[in-house]
């Protein structure tokens, strides 16, 4: 079978969950907007179908998902030349997700380990939509024809079921439909971890607000929760080999790294022999100097309620242009009457 030429097209999405932490905006959203440019076509959800697979309270949901969309822009995601919408206003997603439930196995999905940690001990009292998530993000993406997707390291696993799904589904039906999407996971911090906890990533629904740095956090906050960062009592290595061992010593200087667009290493040959005591006020400057235009910038928005959903109304108009017809070929090829007159 000959390899279709599928158009360079990057899909990502965020749950509006919570806030926005730190861990979204390194691992996810300031990657988002360094793929902007000539080379993609750009798409960018906020998700809230996912979100809802566990318990969200309305008002907290809508309020979530604009200030989701405030982040992306205030970010840098440019509404005109990235397409920025939220999942549920193009229904297709939820459409194709059905077909993929009949596609992927429940093997497959039982060995996701975002599932067994969410779900944890008891798995009876988990919501279907939790067990099923994956698909549904599988479909996110190859509702789109999406080539690219970048995302943080706990997200890898989605997407080698997405490429399972993909195959899978070309091979039933004898077709080269959906592209084998390419996962995106670069820069100095894939992964950050909680600052209470080195083992733990940094999560939005985290139960400990100590343990994230969120994006609407003021200066003096932000300051607070690193000062108060779990560290360990030696000073910091010269060079990477040294932070074997040391997760919370190696999530600061990555957080570091990736808040000044350098590396690990380029940041421990700066600051290899000081103590945490030096570090951290060096740190925490860091963050708000990078991270205060951001939410204040978001607090402006938010101020707009109605730009921001019409923003969202005209990303939804342009995502369906693309997703429509994807999904009525999908329907022509697993043979649904009716599809092809539509
Ligand atoms: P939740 O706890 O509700 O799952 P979350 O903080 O994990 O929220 P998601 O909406 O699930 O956020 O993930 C959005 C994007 O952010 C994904 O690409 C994910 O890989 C990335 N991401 C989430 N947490 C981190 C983190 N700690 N470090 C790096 N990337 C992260
Ligand atoms: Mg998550």
């Amino acid at each position: 079978m000959t390899q279709t030429q599928f158009t360079p097209r990057v899909f990502s999405g965020i749950q509006p969950s919570g806030g926005l932490t730190l861990g979204n905006y390194l691992g996810a959203m300031k990657r988002f907007v360094d793929m902007q440019g000539p080379e993609f076509e750009t798409i960018y959800c906020m998700v809230d179908l996912h979100a809802i697979t566990v318990w969200q309270d309305p008002a907290a949901l809508s309020h979530n998902t604009r200030e989701l969309c405030a982040g992306y822009i205030a970010a840098g995601i440019d509404p005109e030349q990235s397409i920025l919408f939220n999942q549920s206003q193009v229904p297709e997603h939820a459409q194709l997700a059905w077909i993929f439930n009949c596609v992927a196995r429940m093997g497959w999905m039982q060995r996701m380990t975002q599932w067994k940690d969410k779900a944890g001990k008891n798995t009876q009292n988990a919501s279907l939509g939790l067990f099923a998530y994956p698909a549904l993000m599988a479909a996110d993406i190859l509702i789109y024809h999406a080539t690219h997707v970048p995302v943080g390291e706990d997200q890898k696993q989605h997407l080698e079921l997405t490429r399972d799904i993909a195959i899978k589904f070309n091979n039933d039906f004898g077709v080269d439909f959906f592209p084998v999407t390419e996962p995106v996971i670069e820069g100095a911090a894939t992964r950050v971890m909680s600052l209470r906890d080195g083992s733990k990533k940094m999560s939005k629904s985290d139960p400990s607000d100590m343990s994230r740095i969120n994006m609407t956090d003021d200066a003096d906050t932000i300051a607070k929760k690193i000062r108060k960062a779990k560290t360990d009592p030696d000073a910091l290595p010269s060079e990477v080999d040294g932070l074997e061992d040391r997760p919370e010593a190696r999530n600061l200087v990555n957080i570091y790294a990736a808040l000044s667009d350098s590396s690990a290493a380029q940041v421990l040959a700066d600051v290899g022999g000081k103590q945490f005591g030096e570090f951290k006020p060096m740190l925490a400057e860091l963050a708000v100097e990078k991270l205060s235009p951001i939410s204040s910038e978001m607090a402006r928005l938010m101020g707009e309620q109605s730009e921001i959903d019409q923003i969202l109304a005209r990303g939804a108009e342009k995502a369906r242009a693309i997703a429509a017809p994807i999904l009525k070929q999908t329907y022509e090829i697993v043979g649904m009457v009716g599809a092809a007159s539509r």
